[in-house]
Protein backbone atom coordinates (compact mmCIF):
# COMPACT_ATOMS: atom_id res chain seq x y z
CA UNK A 1 0.00 0.00 0.00
CA UNK A 2 1.43 3.63 -0.90
CA UNK A 3 0.82 6.89 1.60
CA UNK A 4 -0.51 8.38 -1.64
CA UNK A 5 -3.39 5.70 -1.22
CA UNK A 6 -4.68 7.92 1.83
CA UNK A 7 -5.73 4.97 3.88
CA UNK A 8 -2.66 5.23 6.45
CA UNK A 9 -1.32 8.62 5.82
CA UNK A 10 1.52 8.21 8.56
CA UNK A 11 2.26 4.58 7.85
CA UNK A 12 5.26 6.06 6.23
CA UNK A 13 5.91 8.42 8.77
CA UNK A 14 6.03 5.34 11.79
CA UNK A 15 8.32 2.81 9.67
CA UNK A 16 10.89 5.75 9.19
CA UNK A 17 10.92 6.07 13.30
CA UNK A 18 11.26 2.66 13.37
CA UNK A 19 14.16 3.16 11.09
CA UNK A 20 15.53 5.75 12.62
CA UNK A 21 15.70 4.31 16.26
CA UNK A 22 16.18 0.93 15.48
CA UNK A 23 18.69 -0.58 18.00
CA UNK A 24 20.48 -4.08 15.89
CA UNK A 25 22.08 -4.28 12.67
CA UNK A 26 19.35 -6.70 11.10
CA UNK A 27 16.61 -4.81 12.96
CA UNK A 28 18.19 -1.83 10.59
CA UNK A 29 18.42 -3.26 7.53
CA UNK A 30 14.37 -4.98 8.09
CA UNK A 31 13.09 -1.50 9.02
CA UNK A 32 14.65 -0.02 5.93
CA UNK A 33 13.54 -2.48 4.26
CA UNK A 34 9.98 -2.16 5.04
CA UNK A 35 10.08 1.59 4.42
CA UNK A 36 11.55 1.39 0.82
CA UNK A 37 9.05 -1.37 -0.18
CA UNK A 38 5.96 0.75 1.64
CA UNK A 39 7.54 3.55 -0.82
CA UNK A 40 7.60 1.39 -3.51
CA UNK A 41 11.31 2.66 -3.80
CA UNK A 42 14.28 0.76 -5.53
CA UNK A 43 17.02 0.78 -3.16
CA UNK A 44 19.73 1.58 -6.03
CA UNK A 45 23.31 1.49 -4.48
CA UNK A 46 23.45 5.30 -5.50
CA UNK A 47 22.51 8.69 -4.20
CA UNK A 48 19.57 9.35 -6.91
CA UNK A 49 17.99 6.92 -4.01
CA UNK A 50 18.24 8.97 -1.58
CA UNK A 51 17.01 12.02 -3.66
CA UNK A 52 13.49 9.65 -4.33
CA UNK A 53 13.12 8.98 -0.52
CA UNK A 54 13.66 12.56 0.11
CA UNK A 55 10.66 13.52 -1.86
CA UNK A 56 8.53 10.46 -0.87
CA UNK A 57 9.10 11.47 3.03
CA UNK A 58 7.33 14.92 3.12
CA UNK A 59 7.91 14.17 7.03
CA UNK A 60 8.99 17.07 9.66
CA UNK A 61 10.99 14.49 11.49
CA UNK A 62 12.64 12.99 7.78
CA UNK A 63 12.86 17.11 7.14
CA UNK A 64 15.59 17.61 9.74
CA UNK A 65 17.59 15.08 9.00
CA UNK A 66 17.57 15.84 4.94
CA UNK A 67 18.46 19.51 5.93
CA UNK A 68 21.99 18.43 7.42
CA UNK A 69 22.37 15.67 4.47
CA UNK A 70 21.65 17.77 2.06
CA UNK A 71 23.61 20.23 3.56
CA UNK A 72 26.88 17.78 3.10
CA UNK A 73 25.76 16.48 -0.57
CA UNK A 74 25.90 19.83 -1.90
CA UNK A 75 29.27 20.31 -0.91
CA UNK A 76 31.55 21.28 -3.84
CA UNK A 77 34.06 18.01 -3.48
CA UNK A 78 31.25 16.25 -4.73
CA UNK A 79 29.96 17.93 -8.32
CA UNK A 80 26.26 16.97 -7.28
CA UNK A 81 26.98 13.06 -6.75
CA UNK A 82 28.33 13.26 -10.47
CA UNK A 83 31.89 13.30 -9.71
CA UNK A 84 32.06 9.26 -9.16
CA UNK A 85 28.78 8.39 -10.60
CA UNK A 86 30.34 5.81 -13.18
CA UNK A 87 32.51 4.45 -10.17
CA UNK A 88 31.84 0.49 -8.87
CA UNK A 89 32.96 -0.08 -5.43
CA UNK A 90 33.09 -2.84 -2.75
CA UNK A 91 33.82 -2.25 0.65
CA UNK A 92 35.22 -4.93 3.08
CA UNK A 93 33.76 -4.71 6.83
CA UNK A 94 31.10 -2.31 8.34
CA UNK A 95 33.24 -1.22 11.16
CA UNK A 96 33.28 2.65 11.42
CA UNK A 97 35.89 3.14 8.43
CA UNK A 98 34.26 0.72 6.17
CA UNK A 99 30.76 2.67 6.54
CA UNK A 100 32.13 6.06 7.00
CA UNK A 101 34.16 5.45 3.79
CA UNK A 102 31.01 4.13 2.35
CA UNK A 103 29.14 7.43 3.01
CA UNK A 104 31.88 9.75 1.30
CA UNK A 105 31.78 7.42 -1.63
CA UNK A 106 27.68 7.47 -2.00
CA UNK A 107 28.44 11.55 -1.79
CA UNK A 108 30.29 11.29 -4.75
CA UNK A 109 28.17 9.77 -6.49
CA UNK A 110 29.73 6.08 -6.75
CA UNK A 111 27.88 2.80 -6.82
CA UNK A 112 28.69 1.82 -3.25
CA UNK A 113 28.69 -2.17 -1.89
CA UNK A 114 29.39 -3.19 1.65
CA UNK A 115 30.22 -6.43 2.61
CA UNK A 116 30.38 -7.59 6.31
CA UNK A 117 31.12 -11.04 7.86
CA UNK A 118 29.07 -10.06 10.88
CA UNK A 119 25.75 -10.16 11.41
CA UNK A 120 25.26 -8.54 14.53
CA UNK A 121 27.28 -5.28 16.11
CA UNK A 122 27.80 -6.50 19.61
CA UNK A 123 31.20 -4.30 20.57
CA UNK A 124 30.16 -2.50 23.74
CA UNK A 125 33.15 -0.97 23.64
CA UNK A 126 33.48 2.88 24.26
CA UNK A 127 36.10 4.49 22.06
CA UNK A 128 36.73 8.77 22.41
CA UNK A 129 36.65 10.89 19.71
CA UNK A 130 38.31 13.77 18.50
CA UNK A 131 36.45 17.02 17.93
CA UNK A 132 36.54 16.59 14.10
CA UNK A 133 34.67 13.83 14.42
CA UNK A 134 32.38 14.71 16.91
CA UNK A 135 31.65 17.40 14.32
CA UNK A 136 31.90 15.13 11.41
CA UNK A 137 29.13 12.57 13.06
CA UNK A 138 26.86 15.61 14.23
CA UNK A 139 27.02 16.95 10.60
CA UNK A 140 25.48 13.66 9.33
CA UNK A 141 22.70 13.90 11.92
CA UNK A 142 24.03 11.43 14.31
CA UNK A 143 22.00 13.12 16.86
CA UNK A 144 18.36 12.27 14.92
CA UNK A 145 19.91 8.29 15.32
CA UNK A 146 20.89 8.61 18.64
CA UNK A 147 19.62 11.34 21.06
CA UNK A 148 22.47 10.89 23.43
CA UNK A 149 25.21 11.57 21.01
CA UNK A 150 27.97 13.52 22.47
CA UNK A 151 25.74 15.18 24.84
CA UNK A 152 27.27 18.29 27.02
CA UNK A 153 30.86 17.93 27.15
CA UNK A 154 30.86 13.98 26.88
CA UNK A 155 33.07 13.02 23.55
CA UNK A 156 32.65 9.42 23.10
CA UNK A 157 30.44 6.76 21.68
CA UNK A 158 30.36 2.79 21.77
CA UNK A 159 31.51 1.07 18.92
CA UNK A 160 28.23 -0.03 18.38
CA UNK A 161 26.04 3.14 18.47
CA UNK A 162 28.53 4.65 16.35
CA UNK A 163 28.20 1.99 14.02
CA UNK A 164 24.47 1.48 13.89
CA UNK A 165 24.45 5.82 12.87
CA UNK A 166 27.08 5.23 10.52
CA UNK A 167 24.87 2.30 8.56
CA UNK A 168 21.45 4.11 8.95
CA UNK A 169 23.38 7.05 7.16
CA UNK A 170 24.85 4.91 4.43
CA UNK A 171 21.40 3.58 4.09
CA UNK A 172 19.24 6.69 3.29
CA UNK A 173 22.36 7.70 1.01
CA UNK A 174 21.96 4.43 -1.04
CA UNK A 175 25.03 2.23 -0.25
CA UNK A 176 23.72 -1.58 -0.53
CA UNK A 177 24.71 -3.26 2.99
CA UNK A 178 24.83 -7.12 3.27
CA UNK A 179 25.69 -9.06 6.74
CA UNK A 180 26.95 -12.28 6.87
CA UNK A 181 28.88 -12.40 3.65
CA UNK A 182 32.73 -12.94 3.84
CA UNK A 183 35.19 -11.69 1.43
CA UNK A 184 37.73 -14.31 0.26
CA UNK A 185 39.19 -12.72 -2.47
CA UNK A 186 39.23 -11.39 -5.78
CA UNK A 187 38.30 -12.73 -8.88
CA UNK A 188 40.39 -11.69 -12.02
CA UNK A 189 38.57 -10.53 -15.30
CA UNK A 190 38.73 -12.99 -17.75
CA UNK A 191 38.42 -12.51 -21.45
CA UNK A 192 35.60 -14.47 -22.98
CA UNK A 193 35.67 -15.78 -26.85
CA UNK A 194 34.53 -12.45 -28.40
CA UNK A 195 37.45 -10.68 -26.44
CA UNK A 196 35.60 -8.93 -24.22
CA UNK A 197 37.28 -8.43 -20.88
CA UNK A 198 34.88 -9.25 -17.46
CA UNK A 199 35.33 -6.62 -14.29
CA UNK A 200 36.84 -7.39 -11.27
CA UNK A 201 34.84 -9.51 -8.75
CA UNK A 202 34.79 -10.72 -5.45
CA UNK A 203 35.35 -14.69 -4.08
CA UNK A 204 32.44 -14.88 -1.01
CA UNK A 205 31.07 -16.42 1.06
CA UNK A 206 28.52 -17.84 1.05
CA UNK A 207 29.31 -18.06 -2.14
CA UNK A 208 25.26 -18.53 -3.38
CA UNK A 209 25.59 -14.70 -2.89
CA UNK A 210 24.03 -13.32 -6.10
CA UNK A 211 26.92 -10.06 -4.89
CA UNK A 212 29.28 -12.87 -6.86
CA UNK A 213 28.29 -11.57 -9.78
CA UNK A 214 28.75 -8.10 -8.94
CA UNK A 215 31.67 -6.50 -11.08
CA UNK A 216 33.50 -3.02 -9.20
CA UNK A 217 36.78 -1.25 -10.28
CA UNK A 218 37.68 0.39 -6.73
CA UNK A 219 37.72 -1.84 -3.39
CA UNK A 220 38.25 -0.53 -0.52
CA UNK A 221 39.52 -2.53 2.29
CA UNK A 222 38.67 -1.55 5.99
CA UNK A 223 38.54 -5.24 7.87
CA UNK A 224 40.49 -4.18 10.33
CA UNK A 225 43.77 -4.90 11.76
CA UNK A 226 44.05 -8.84 10.94
CA UNK A 227 42.71 -8.01 7.47
CA UNK A 228 45.51 -7.64 4.99
CA UNK A 229 44.68 -8.03 1.12
CA UNK A 230 46.54 -9.79 -1.30
CA UNK A 231 49.30 -7.87 -2.25
CA UNK A 232 49.77 -5.24 0.88
CA UNK A 233 52.95 -5.50 3.15
CA UNK A 234 52.50 -4.80 6.52
CA UNK A 235 55.45 -3.38 9.00
CA UNK A 236 55.67 -3.90 13.25
CA UNK A 237 56.66 -1.48 15.63
CA UNK A 238 57.07 -3.37 18.78
CA UNK A 239 56.95 -1.79 22.02
CA UNK A 240 57.45 -2.92 25.40
CA UNK A 241 55.44 -5.80 26.88
CA UNK A 242 51.35 -4.28 26.86
CA UNK A 243 48.68 -6.18 28.04
CA UNK A 244 45.18 -4.78 28.31
CA UNK A 245 41.79 -5.67 30.04
CA UNK A 246 38.67 -4.05 28.52
CA UNK A 247 35.66 -4.56 30.78
CA UNK A 248 31.48 -3.70 30.26
CA UNK A 249 29.08 -3.73 33.09
CA UNK A 250 25.27 -3.16 32.52
CA UNK A 251 24.18 0.57 32.97
CA UNK A 252 20.31 0.94 34.45
CA UNK A 253 21.16 4.79 34.15
CA UNK A 254 19.79 5.42 37.82
CA UNK A 255 21.29 8.43 39.24
CA UNK A 256 23.54 7.30 41.53
CA UNK A 257 25.62 5.59 38.29
CA UNK A 258 24.77 9.16 36.21
CA UNK A 259 26.60 10.77 39.49
CA UNK A 260 29.62 8.54 39.55
CA UNK A 261 32.48 10.74 37.79
CA UNK A 262 33.80 9.49 34.16
CA UNK A 263 37.56 8.96 33.89
CA UNK A 264 39.24 10.05 30.57
CA UNK A 265 42.15 8.43 30.69
CA UNK A 266 44.58 9.02 33.90
CA UNK A 267 48.35 7.50 33.48
CA UNK A 268 50.63 6.21 35.92
CA UNK A 269 52.62 9.23 35.60
CA UNK A 270 49.80 11.61 36.64
CA UNK A 271 48.78 10.07 39.48
CA UNK A 272 51.45 8.24 41.27
CA UNK A 273 49.38 8.09 44.25
CA UNK A 274 46.04 6.84 43.28
CA UNK A 275 47.53 3.73 41.14
CA UNK A 276 49.91 3.25 44.67
CA UNK A 277 47.06 2.61 46.38
CA UNK A 278 45.16 0.74 44.13
CA UNK A 279 48.25 -1.56 44.71
CA UNK A 280 48.72 -1.22 47.74
CA UNK A 281 44.78 -2.55 48.58
CA UNK A 282 44.00 -4.84 46.50
CA UNK A 283 47.16 -6.00 44.37
CA UNK A 284 46.13 -4.41 40.80
CA UNK A 285 48.63 -3.17 39.50
CA UNK A 286 48.10 -1.00 36.28
CA UNK A 287 49.79 1.66 33.54
CA UNK A 288 46.27 3.26 33.08
CA UNK A 289 42.59 3.18 33.14
CA UNK A 290 39.85 4.69 31.21
CA UNK A 291 36.17 4.86 32.43
CA UNK A 292 33.68 5.81 30.26
CA UNK A 293 29.51 5.48 30.46
CA UNK A 294 27.26 4.87 27.18
CA UNK A 295 25.26 2.08 26.77
CA UNK A 296 27.16 -0.47 29.43
CA UNK A 297 30.30 1.00 32.20
CA UNK A 298 33.25 0.36 30.19
CA UNK A 299 36.56 -0.05 31.84
CA UNK A 300 39.82 -0.38 29.61
CA UNK A 301 43.31 -0.61 31.34
CA UNK A 302 47.02 -1.61 31.08
CA UNK A 303 47.85 -3.97 33.84
CA UNK A 304 51.40 -5.35 34.53
CA UNK A 305 52.14 -8.68 34.21
CA UNK A 306 53.27 -9.72 37.66
CA UNK A 307 49.85 -8.26 38.93
CA UNK A 308 48.63 -10.46 36.99
CA UNK A 309 50.61 -13.36 37.58
CA UNK A 310 49.79 -12.41 41.56
CA UNK A 311 46.67 -12.48 41.21
CA UNK A 312 46.18 -15.55 39.05
CA UNK A 313 44.74 -14.34 35.98
CA UNK A 314 47.98 -15.50 34.49
CA UNK A 315 48.83 -18.74 35.30
CA UNK A 316 52.20 -19.42 34.56
CA UNK A 317 54.96 -16.67 33.26
CA UNK A 318 55.78 -17.17 29.34
CA UNK A 319 58.42 -15.74 27.29
CA UNK A 320 56.76 -15.43 24.25
CA UNK A 321 53.22 -13.00 24.56
CA UNK A 322 51.02 -15.59 22.47
CA UNK A 323 51.43 -18.21 24.75
CA UNK A 324 51.34 -16.10 27.94
CA UNK A 325 47.78 -14.76 26.84
CA UNK A 326 46.47 -17.86 25.46
CA UNK A 327 43.01 -19.39 27.08
CA UNK A 328 44.61 -22.38 28.91
CA UNK A 329 47.00 -20.00 30.56
CA UNK A 330 44.39 -17.34 31.65
CA UNK A 331 42.39 -17.94 34.53
CA UNK A 332 38.85 -16.46 33.12
CA UNK A 333 37.27 -16.32 36.67
CA UNK A 334 40.26 -14.52 38.00
CA UNK A 335 40.21 -12.59 35.44
CA UNK A 336 36.50 -11.16 36.20
CA UNK A 337 37.40 -10.81 39.70
CA UNK A 338 40.82 -8.78 38.40
CA UNK A 339 38.47 -6.39 35.96
CA UNK A 340 35.58 -5.88 38.33
CA UNK A 341 38.00 -4.99 41.35
CA UNK A 342 39.60 -2.44 39.27
CA UNK A 343 36.27 -0.62 38.07
CA UNK A 344 35.31 -0.55 41.85
CA UNK A 345 38.34 0.97 43.29
CA UNK A 346 38.70 3.44 40.34
CA UNK A 347 35.00 4.44 40.94
CA UNK A 348 35.36 4.94 44.91
CA UNK A 349 32.91 1.89 45.21
CA UNK A 350 30.19 4.36 44.04
CA UNK A 351 28.48 2.70 41.33
CA UNK A 352 25.70 -0.29 42.73
CA UNK A 353 26.71 -3.85 42.04
CA UNK A 354 28.55 -3.88 39.07
CA UNK A 355 26.99 -6.89 36.77
CA UNK A 356 29.13 -8.01 33.62
CA UNK A 357 27.14 -6.99 30.51
CA UNK A 358 27.30 -9.85 27.82
CA UNK A 359 28.94 -10.06 24.70
CA UNK A 360 28.10 -11.45 21.36
CA UNK A 361 29.12 -14.97 22.70
CA UNK A 362 26.48 -14.74 25.62
CA UNK A 363 29.51 -14.50 28.18
CA UNK A 364 30.72 -11.81 30.18
CA UNK A 365 31.73 -8.95 28.80
CA UNK A 366 35.76 -8.78 29.97
CA UNK A 367 38.63 -9.40 27.20
CA UNK A 368 42.32 -9.25 28.07
CA UNK A 369 44.64 -8.66 24.49
CA UNK A 370 48.45 -7.78 24.45
CA UNK A 371 49.14 -4.27 22.13
CA UNK A 372 52.52 -4.68 22.36
CA UNK A 373 53.32 -4.48 19.19
CA UNK A 374 51.30 -2.15 16.25
CA UNK A 375 51.41 -2.39 12.78
CA UNK A 376 50.79 -0.85 9.73
CA UNK A 377 50.28 -1.02 6.17
CA UNK A 378 53.63 0.08 4.04
CA UNK A 379 51.38 1.71 1.45
CA UNK A 380 47.97 2.54 1.43
CA UNK A 381 46.83 1.76 -2.21
CA UNK A 382 47.71 0.09 -4.86
CA UNK A 383 46.20 -0.97 -8.64
CA UNK A 384 45.88 -4.14 -10.32
CA UNK A 385 45.52 -4.45 -14.14
CA UNK A 386 44.06 -7.78 -15.48
CA UNK A 387 43.68 -7.98 -19.45
CA UNK A 388 43.37 -4.20 -19.35
CA UNK A 389 41.01 -4.26 -16.58
CA UNK A 390 41.86 -1.93 -14.02
CA UNK A 391 40.99 -2.59 -10.11
CA UNK A 392 42.05 0.74 -7.26
CA UNK A 393 42.51 -0.78 -3.76
CA UNK A 394 42.71 1.58 -0.81
CA UNK A 395 43.06 0.65 3.02
CA UNK A 396 41.23 2.21 5.56
CA UNK A 397 40.98 2.04 9.40
CA UNK A 398 42.77 -0.17 11.44
CA UNK A 399 43.52 -2.01 7.97
CA UNK A 400 45.95 0.92 6.81
CA UNK A 401 47.36 2.00 10.97
CA UNK A 402 46.66 0.23 13.69
CA UNK A 403 45.41 2.16 16.28
CA UNK A 404 47.65 2.60 19.81
CA UNK A 405 43.92 3.12 21.60
CA UNK A 406 45.70 4.60 25.12
CA UNK A 407 45.74 7.72 22.19
CA UNK A 408 42.66 7.41 21.04
CA UNK A 409 43.69 7.39 17.35
CA UNK A 410 41.94 4.71 15.97
CA UNK A 411 38.25 6.69 14.86
CA UNK A 412 40.15 9.63 14.18
CA UNK A 413 42.73 8.56 12.10
CA UNK A 414 40.04 6.08 10.90
CA UNK A 415 38.08 8.66 9.37
CA UNK A 416 41.07 11.22 8.06
CA UNK A 417 42.17 7.86 6.32
CA UNK A 418 38.21 7.15 5.11
CA UNK A 419 38.34 10.72 3.08
CA UNK A 420 42.00 10.33 1.82
CA UNK A 421 40.25 7.24 0.00
CA UNK A 422 37.42 9.22 -0.90
CA UNK A 423 39.63 11.92 -2.66
CA UNK A 424 41.64 9.02 -4.20
CA UNK A 425 38.79 7.73 -5.82
CA UNK A 426 37.59 11.05 -6.98
CA UNK A 427 40.53 11.60 -8.92
CA UNK A 428 40.73 7.75 -9.72
CA UNK A 429 37.28 9.03 -11.47
CA UNK A 430 38.25 12.13 -12.95
CA UNK A 431 40.65 9.70 -14.73
CA UNK A 432 44.00 10.97 -13.90
CA UNK A 433 46.45 8.24 -14.65
CA UNK A 434 46.78 5.73 -12.15
CA UNK A 435 50.60 6.52 -11.37
CA UNK A 436 49.98 10.00 -10.37
CA UNK A 437 46.77 8.53 -8.20
CA UNK A 438 48.77 6.74 -6.46
CA UNK A 439 51.64 8.62 -6.11
CA UNK A 440 49.43 11.43 -4.42
CA UNK A 441 47.60 9.02 -2.17
CA UNK A 442 51.24 7.95 -0.96
CA UNK A 443 52.26 11.21 -0.14
CA UNK A 444 48.94 11.94 2.12
CA UNK A 445 49.52 8.84 3.69
CA UNK A 446 52.80 9.75 4.56
CA UNK A 447 51.08 12.51 7.30
CA UNK A 448 48.63 10.21 8.78
CA UNK A 449 50.53 8.42 11.72
CA UNK A 450 51.91 12.48 12.79
CA UNK A 451 48.08 13.34 12.65
CA UNK A 452 46.39 14.85 16.08
CA UNK A 453 43.98 17.40 17.08
CA UNK A 454 46.42 20.05 18.01
CA UNK A 455 48.51 19.62 14.25
CA UNK A 456 45.21 19.26 11.92
CA UNK A 457 43.81 22.75 10.25
CA UNK A 458 41.91 24.18 13.03
CA UNK A 459 38.57 24.83 11.48
CA UNK A 460 36.89 21.38 11.75
CA UNK A 461 33.66 22.84 9.91
CA UNK A 462 35.88 23.32 6.64
CA UNK A 463 36.80 19.87 6.37
CA UNK A 464 36.06 17.64 3.25
CA UNK A 465 37.71 14.96 1.54
CA UNK A 466 40.25 17.48 0.38
CA UNK A 467 43.09 16.60 1.93
CA UNK A 468 44.02 20.17 2.28
CA UNK A 469 41.24 21.57 4.00
CA UNK A 470 42.86 19.20 7.24
CA UNK A 471 46.53 18.48 6.88
CA UNK A 472 48.54 21.33 7.64
CA UNK A 473 51.17 22.31 4.76
CA UNK A 474 50.63 19.25 2.78
CA UNK A 475 52.97 18.71 0.06
CA UNK A 476 50.66 16.29 -2.39
CA UNK A 477 53.53 15.66 -4.51
CA UNK A 478 56.05 14.63 -1.96
CA UNK A 479 56.14 11.54 -3.57
CA UNK A 480 56.65 11.02 -7.19
CA UNK A 481 55.03 8.43 -9.36
CA UNK A 482 58.71 6.98 -10.03
CA UNK A 483 58.35 5.59 -6.59
CA UNK A 484 55.15 4.26 -7.02
CA UNK A 485 55.80 1.72 -9.71
CA UNK A 486 55.56 -1.37 -7.85
CA UNK A 487 52.08 -0.43 -6.65
CA UNK A 488 50.86 -0.91 -10.02
CA UNK A 489 50.82 -4.79 -10.50
CA UNK A 490 50.05 -6.17 -13.64
CA UNK A 491 48.26 -9.83 -13.96
CA UNK A 492 47.98 -12.17 -11.30
CA UNK A 493 49.84 -11.87 -7.68
CA UNK A 494 52.42 -14.56 -6.96
P1 LIG B 1 36.87 -2.66 12.77
O1 LIG B 1 36.09 -1.89 13.75
O2 LIG B 1 37.76 -3.74 13.23
O3 LIG B 1 35.86 -3.25 11.69
C1 LIG B 1 36.26 -4.17 10.71
C2 LIG B 1 35.02 -4.90 10.22
O4 LIG B 1 35.36 -5.69 9.09
C3 LIG B 1 34.46 -5.85 11.27
O5 LIG B 1 33.09 -5.59 11.45
C4 LIG B 1 34.74 -7.24 10.69
O6 LIG B 1 33.76 -8.17 11.04
C5 LIG B 1 34.73 -6.94 9.20
N1 LIG B 1 35.52 -7.90 8.40
C6 LIG B 1 36.79 -8.31 8.64
N2 LIG B 1 37.19 -9.15 7.68
C7 LIG B 1 36.15 -9.27 6.79
C8 LIG B 1 35.98 -10.02 5.59
N3 LIG B 1 36.93 -10.79 5.09
N4 LIG B 1 34.78 -9.91 4.94
C9 LIG B 1 33.80 -9.12 5.44
N5 LIG B 1 33.91 -8.41 6.59
C10 LIG B 1 35.09 -8.47 7.26
N6 LIG B 1 39.74 4.22 18.86
C11 LIG B 1 39.38 5.48 19.13
O7 LIG B 1 39.19 6.26 18.19
N7 LIG B 1 39.21 5.92 20.40
C12 LIG B 1 39.40 5.11 21.48
O8 LIG B 1 39.23 5.54 22.61
C13 LIG B 1 39.78 3.75 21.22
N8 LIG B 1 39.92 2.90 22.24
C14 LIG B 1 40.25 1.62 21.97
C15 LIG B 1 40.42 0.73 23.03
C16 LIG B 1 40.80 -0.58 22.78
C17 LIG B 1 41.01 -1.50 23.93
C18 LIG B 1 40.99 -1.03 21.45
C19 LIG B 1 41.40 -2.46 21.16
C20 LIG B 1 40.80 -0.17 20.38
C21 LIG B 1 40.45 1.17 20.63
N9 LIG B 1 40.27 2.06 19.59
C22 LIG B 1 39.94 3.35 19.87
C23 LIG B 1 40.42 1.65 18.19
C24 LIG B 1 39.10 1.46 17.45
O9 LIG B 1 38.33 0.47 18.09
C25 LIG B 1 39.38 1.05 16.03
O10 LIG B 1 40.31 1.95 15.47
C26 LIG B 1 38.14 1.06 15.16
O11 LIG B 1 37.18 0.14 15.63
C27 LIG B 1 38.56 0.66 13.76
O12 LIG B 1 37.48 0.61 12.91
P2 LIG B 1 37.60 -0.16 11.52
O13 LIG B 1 36.33 0.09 10.83
O14 LIG B 1 38.89 0.18 10.84
O15 LIG B 1 37.79 -1.71 11.90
Amino acid sequence: MNQQDGEQPNQSHSLFDAFLHAKQCKEVLSRFEELCSYLNLEHTGQIHFYHKLKSSLNYWSAKALWTKLDKKAGHRDYDQGRACSNTKCLIIGAGPCGLRSAIELAFLGAHVVVVEKREIFSRNNVLHLWPFTIQDLRALGAKKFYGRFCTGSLDHISIRQLQLILLKVALLLGVHVHIGVQFKGLILPVVNSRGQVSGWRADLQPGSSPLSQYEFDVLISAGGGRFVPEGFKRKETRGKLAIGITTNFINNHSRTEVEVAEISGVARIYNQKFFQNLCNKTGIDLENIVYYKDDTHYFVMTAKKHSLLKKGVILNDKLDIESLLSPENVNQQALLAYAKEAANFSTNYQLPTLQFALNHRHRPDVDMFDFTCMSRAENAALVRDCNGAKLLIGLVGDCLVEPFWPLGTGVGRGFLAAFDAAWMVKRWASEISPLDVLAERESIYQQLSQTSPDNMNKNVNQYSIDPTTRYRNINLQAIKTSQVHKLYIKGDIE
